[in-house]
């Protein structure tokens, strides 16, 4: 049995990973402020005594032994992010030096959930680890893409200078269950706003495309990664590869939701990346990991949970 730390495990993705490394058999201690997170996504987990929560703020310095940590906390939705942007790439940054301190000090593995917005609007597609990106560093994006690209940075500096044992991953465009229904998230709005018959917006021209990974692939990637040997330390692009349009987004959650609502068009948002794609070989080959949900069926799945919380 594992003792294992995970960073924002009452959010979206934190609260699929509790239960996934609980079922394996491991001791979870969960650590969450609740900015974005919440206690209905773990209620289910309460009563298993090997899990335990701890409200925490990452920005400020926490002391456990454990043997791996998942470093999943900061607000994931640009609503959310850019509500406080200081406290947001504060989360970051600082919550990432904390975090590694505490790995350095324990000897303990530690896995980043970066993110795609690290390629920022990309100029090369689809996306490989090795391009730069293309970030703002002063738009209204940038306190979340610049503060995942500062964290990656001190993850590897703490690599090189400290010998920490790190996994850095980057997240494409993930949903599924547990999603907050006014994340403004492109997949739960339009799944909220089908199932109350309200008007689907669609930001810009619905052109721009996205790639959706389902809850559950991206999870088995995060553990895949963990359990790769010290060598691999990434950052491995994590997502789907079958990108869509905005546009067959929404035609496709009308069709499913069976819904009334009209598509409605509005002004585009500020540093809008208009393609987004993942490169997925490294974790092909290092992880022997690809998605297995295809869109239809994920959305299936969070549309029942949707329709059972609204
Ligand atoms: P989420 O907002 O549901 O979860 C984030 C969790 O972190 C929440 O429970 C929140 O309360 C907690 N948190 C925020 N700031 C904190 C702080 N200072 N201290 C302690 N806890 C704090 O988002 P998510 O979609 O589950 O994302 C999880 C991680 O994955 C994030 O780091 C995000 O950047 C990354 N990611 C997610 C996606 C995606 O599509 N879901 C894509 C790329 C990257
Ligand atoms: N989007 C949209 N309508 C919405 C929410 C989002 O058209 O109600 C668009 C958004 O402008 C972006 C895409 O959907 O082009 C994905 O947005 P999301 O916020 O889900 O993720 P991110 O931009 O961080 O990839």
């Amino acid at each position: 049995m594992k003792k294992i730390l995970v960073t924002g495990g009452a959010g979206f993705l934190g609260s699929h990973l509790c239960e996934r490394l609980l079922k394996e058999g491991n001791e979870v201690i969960c650590l969450d402020n609740y900015f974005t997170g919440s206690k209905r996504n773990i209620v289910s987990l309460m009563n298993n005594p090997y899990f335990e929560v701890i409200r925490h703020d990452i920005t400020q310095p926490f002391y456990i032994v454990v043997d791996q940590i998942y470093n999943l906390a900061c607000p994931a939705s640009p609503i959310h992010y850019q509500y406080d942007p200081i406290q947001t790439i504060n989360t970051s940054v600082m919550g990432a030096v904390n975090m590694l301190e505490l790995a350095h000090r324990i000897n303990a593995k530690i896995l980043q959930a970066s993110t795609s917005e690290v390629y920022g609007d990309p100029f090369v597609h689809p996306q490989p680890e090795e391009y730069w990106g293309n970030v703002n560093p002063i738009g209204v994006r940038s306190c979340y893409d610049e503060g995942k690209r500062c964290a990656e940075t001190l993850f590897f500096d703490y690599h090189r200078q400290n010998n920490v044992d790190i996994k850095v991953v980057r997240i494409f465009n993930t949903y599924g269950p547990h999603m907050h229904p006014n994340d403004g998230r492109v997949i739960s709005n339009f799944i909220v706003q089908a199932l109350q018959g309200k008007d689907i917006t669609i930001y810009g021209t619905g052109e721009q495309t996205r790639s959706f990974c389902y809850c559950d692939d991206l999870i088995e990637g995060f553990i895949r990664m963990m359990n790769t040997d010290d060598s691999v330390t990434g950052p491995v692009n994590l997502g789907n590869p079958k990108e869509f349009t905005i546009k067959q987004l929404a035609e496709l959650v009308i069709e499913m939701t069976g819904s009334k609502s009209k598509i409605v068009y509005q002004e585009a948002a500020q540093d809008d990346p208009q393609q987004r794609k993942p490169v997925i070989d490294k974790a092909k080959a290092l992880l022997g990991w690809e998605p297995t949900v295809q869109l239809r069926e994920g959305l299936e799945k969070t549309i029942e949970y949707f329709k059972g919380i609204l």
